[in-house]
Protein backbone atom coordinates (compact mmCIF):
# COMPACT_ATOMS: atom_id res chain seq x y z
CA UNK A 1 0.00 0.00 0.00
CA UNK A 2 1.72 3.41 -1.07
CA UNK A 3 0.97 6.92 1.02
CA UNK A 4 2.47 9.27 3.31
CA UNK A 5 2.31 10.24 6.77
CA UNK A 6 3.35 13.14 8.73
CA UNK A 7 3.27 16.19 10.95
CA UNK A 8 3.78 19.94 11.21
CA UNK A 9 3.78 21.49 14.74
CA UNK A 10 3.27 25.24 15.41
CA UNK A 11 4.94 25.51 19.47
CA UNK A 12 2.35 26.71 21.67
CA UNK A 13 -0.26 25.81 19.01
CA UNK A 14 -0.78 22.04 18.23
CA UNK A 15 0.02 19.81 15.96
CA UNK A 16 -1.21 18.54 12.55
CA UNK A 17 -1.21 15.43 11.56
CA UNK A 18 -1.57 14.05 8.10
CA UNK A 19 -2.18 10.72 6.30
CA UNK A 20 -2.21 10.47 2.49
CA UNK A 21 -3.55 6.79 1.13
CA UNK A 22 -3.12 5.72 -2.50
CA UNK A 23 -6.79 3.95 -3.62
CA UNK A 24 -6.44 0.33 -4.49
CA UNK A 25 -8.03 -2.66 -4.22
CA UNK A 26 -8.80 -4.48 -0.99
CA UNK A 27 -6.17 -6.49 0.23
CA UNK A 28 -8.31 -10.05 0.56
CA UNK A 29 -9.31 -8.95 -3.45
CA UNK A 30 -6.12 -9.55 -4.22
CA UNK A 31 -5.45 -12.39 -2.79
CA UNK A 32 -8.38 -13.91 -4.41
CA UNK A 33 -7.72 -16.02 -7.11
CA UNK A 34 -4.47 -17.65 -5.63
CA UNK A 35 -4.32 -21.11 -4.67
CA UNK A 36 -4.58 -22.57 -1.07
CA UNK A 37 -1.20 -24.26 -1.32
CA UNK A 38 0.20 -20.90 -2.45
CA UNK A 39 0.68 -20.22 1.40
CA UNK A 40 2.39 -23.44 1.97
CA UNK A 41 4.29 -23.30 -0.66
CA UNK A 42 5.87 -19.58 -0.11
CA UNK A 43 6.68 -21.06 3.51
CA UNK A 44 9.32 -23.13 1.79
CA UNK A 45 10.81 -21.76 -0.87
CA UNK A 46 11.81 -23.75 -3.41
CA UNK A 47 11.13 -26.87 -1.67
CA UNK A 48 8.56 -29.61 -2.86
CA UNK A 49 6.87 -32.29 -0.11
CA UNK A 50 8.60 -35.17 -0.73
CA UNK A 51 6.94 -38.63 1.27
CA UNK A 52 8.65 -40.43 3.45
CA UNK A 53 7.42 -44.12 4.52
CA UNK A 54 8.18 -45.22 7.61
CA UNK A 55 8.28 -49.65 8.28
CA UNK A 56 7.81 -49.74 11.88
CA UNK A 57 6.09 -51.72 14.95
CA UNK A 58 7.75 -49.84 17.90
CA UNK A 59 4.91 -46.80 18.54
CA UNK A 60 7.77 -45.23 20.71
CA UNK A 61 10.03 -44.86 17.49
CA UNK A 62 6.93 -44.12 15.65
CA UNK A 63 6.55 -41.33 17.65
CA UNK A 64 9.58 -39.58 17.96
CA UNK A 65 10.07 -39.72 14.40
CA UNK A 66 6.88 -37.86 13.89
CA UNK A 67 8.14 -35.10 16.06
CA UNK A 68 11.50 -34.94 14.63
CA UNK A 69 9.24 -34.77 11.42
CA UNK A 70 7.39 -32.29 12.26
CA UNK A 71 9.91 -29.29 11.48
CA UNK A 72 10.35 -30.32 8.59
CA UNK A 73 6.93 -29.35 6.07
CA UNK A 74 8.82 -30.51 3.06
CA UNK A 75 8.27 -34.12 4.37
CA UNK A 76 5.27 -36.03 4.59
CA UNK A 77 5.66 -39.27 6.57
CA UNK A 78 3.70 -42.38 5.99
CA UNK A 79 3.91 -45.22 8.58
CA UNK A 80 3.22 -48.82 8.33
CA UNK A 81 2.98 -51.14 11.29
CA UNK A 82 4.52 -54.09 9.32
CA UNK A 83 6.64 -55.26 6.20
CA UNK A 84 3.32 -56.72 4.07
CA UNK A 85 1.46 -53.37 4.67
CA UNK A 86 4.87 -51.41 3.99
CA UNK A 87 5.60 -53.19 0.41
CA UNK A 88 2.17 -51.93 -0.45
CA UNK A 89 2.41 -48.67 0.46
CA UNK A 90 5.71 -48.07 -1.28
CA UNK A 91 4.11 -49.68 -4.52
CA UNK A 92 1.07 -47.38 -4.26
CA UNK A 93 2.18 -44.03 -2.79
CA UNK A 94 5.68 -44.21 -4.92
CA UNK A 95 7.86 -42.46 -1.60
CA UNK A 96 10.71 -40.88 -2.32
CA UNK A 97 12.87 -42.81 1.13
CA UNK A 98 11.89 -45.59 2.82
CA UNK A 99 13.17 -46.18 6.25
CA UNK A 100 12.91 -49.85 7.63
CA UNK A 101 13.13 -51.32 11.16
CA UNK A 102 14.15 -54.67 11.05
CA UNK A 103 12.61 -56.61 13.62
CA UNK A 104 9.22 -56.32 12.32
CA UNK A 105 6.60 -58.89 13.23
CA UNK A 106 5.79 -61.34 10.09
CA UNK A 107 7.75 -60.31 7.57
CA UNK A 108 11.26 -58.64 8.53
CA UNK A 109 13.03 -55.50 7.54
CA UNK A 110 15.56 -57.38 5.46
CA UNK A 111 12.79 -59.78 3.97
CA UNK A 112 10.86 -56.40 2.68
CA UNK A 113 14.52 -54.81 1.49
CA UNK A 114 15.08 -57.95 -1.01
CA UNK A 115 11.47 -57.91 -2.10
CA UNK A 116 11.13 -53.92 -2.55
CA UNK A 117 14.52 -53.87 -4.04
CA UNK A 118 13.42 -57.00 -7.13
CA UNK A 119 10.73 -55.08 -7.84
CA UNK A 120 11.11 -52.43 -10.65
CA UNK A 121 8.15 -50.34 -8.95
CA UNK A 122 10.26 -49.79 -6.03
CA UNK A 123 14.17 -50.64 -6.84
CA UNK A 124 15.07 -47.67 -7.10
CA UNK A 125 14.11 -46.30 -3.85
CA UNK A 126 16.77 -45.81 -1.19
CA UNK A 127 15.53 -47.52 1.66
CA UNK A 128 17.39 -46.85 5.43
CA UNK A 129 17.47 -49.36 7.80
CA UNK A 130 16.65 -48.27 11.37
CA UNK A 131 17.64 -51.45 13.73
CA UNK A 132 18.41 -52.09 17.38
CA UNK A 133 20.15 -54.94 15.91
CA UNK A 134 23.45 -53.50 16.08
CA UNK A 135 26.41 -55.44 16.12
CA UNK A 136 29.32 -54.76 13.29
CA UNK A 137 27.69 -57.99 11.62
CA UNK A 138 24.15 -57.02 11.65
CA UNK A 139 25.18 -53.38 9.98
CA UNK A 140 27.61 -55.51 7.05
CA UNK A 141 24.62 -57.98 6.17
CA UNK A 142 22.55 -55.18 6.05
CA UNK A 143 24.42 -53.23 3.95
CA UNK A 144 24.94 -56.21 1.70
CA UNK A 145 21.38 -56.87 1.30
CA UNK A 146 21.12 -53.53 0.01
CA UNK A 147 20.29 -50.78 2.47
CA UNK A 148 21.25 -47.62 1.81
CA UNK A 149 22.35 -46.72 5.17
CA UNK A 150 21.61 -48.57 8.07
CA UNK A 151 21.36 -46.65 11.33
CA UNK A 152 21.00 -48.38 15.01
CA UNK A 153 18.75 -47.44 17.69
CA UNK A 154 18.34 -45.51 19.64
CA UNK A 155 17.79 -42.43 17.01
CA UNK A 156 20.86 -40.24 17.21
CA UNK A 157 18.56 -36.64 15.90
CA UNK A 158 21.94 -35.40 14.27
CA UNK A 159 22.87 -38.91 12.26
CA UNK A 160 19.06 -39.22 11.41
CA UNK A 161 18.02 -35.89 9.95
CA UNK A 162 21.63 -36.16 8.00
CA UNK A 163 20.92 -39.43 6.21
CA UNK A 164 17.80 -38.22 5.78
CA UNK A 165 18.75 -35.68 3.37
CA UNK A 166 21.67 -37.73 2.00
CA UNK A 167 19.36 -40.11 0.94
CA UNK A 168 16.52 -37.19 -0.50
CA UNK A 169 19.28 -35.75 -2.28
CA UNK A 170 19.92 -39.23 -3.80
CA UNK A 171 16.32 -39.31 -4.66
CA UNK A 172 16.16 -36.41 -6.15
CA UNK A 173 19.58 -36.54 -8.30
CA UNK A 174 18.24 -40.75 -9.41
CA UNK A 175 14.52 -38.63 -10.20
CA UNK A 176 16.80 -36.04 -13.00
CA UNK A 177 18.42 -38.87 -14.31
CA UNK A 178 15.27 -41.00 -15.21
CA UNK A 179 14.00 -37.98 -16.38
CA UNK A 180 17.15 -37.25 -18.56
CA UNK A 181 16.71 -40.58 -19.80
CA UNK A 182 13.12 -39.88 -20.58
CA UNK A 183 12.45 -43.45 -18.88
MN1 LIG B 1 10.60 -53.60 15.60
Amino acid sequence: MGGEVGVESVVGTGSVFWIELVATTSPSAAFEGLPASAAVEAAVPGARVRTLLYVEDNPANLTLVQELLGRRPDIRLMCAREGTLGIQMARSSAPEVILMDINLPGLSGLEALKILRNDPLTAHIPIVALSANAMERDIRKGIEAGFFRYLTKPIKVAEFMETLNVALGFAEQEARTKAHRGA
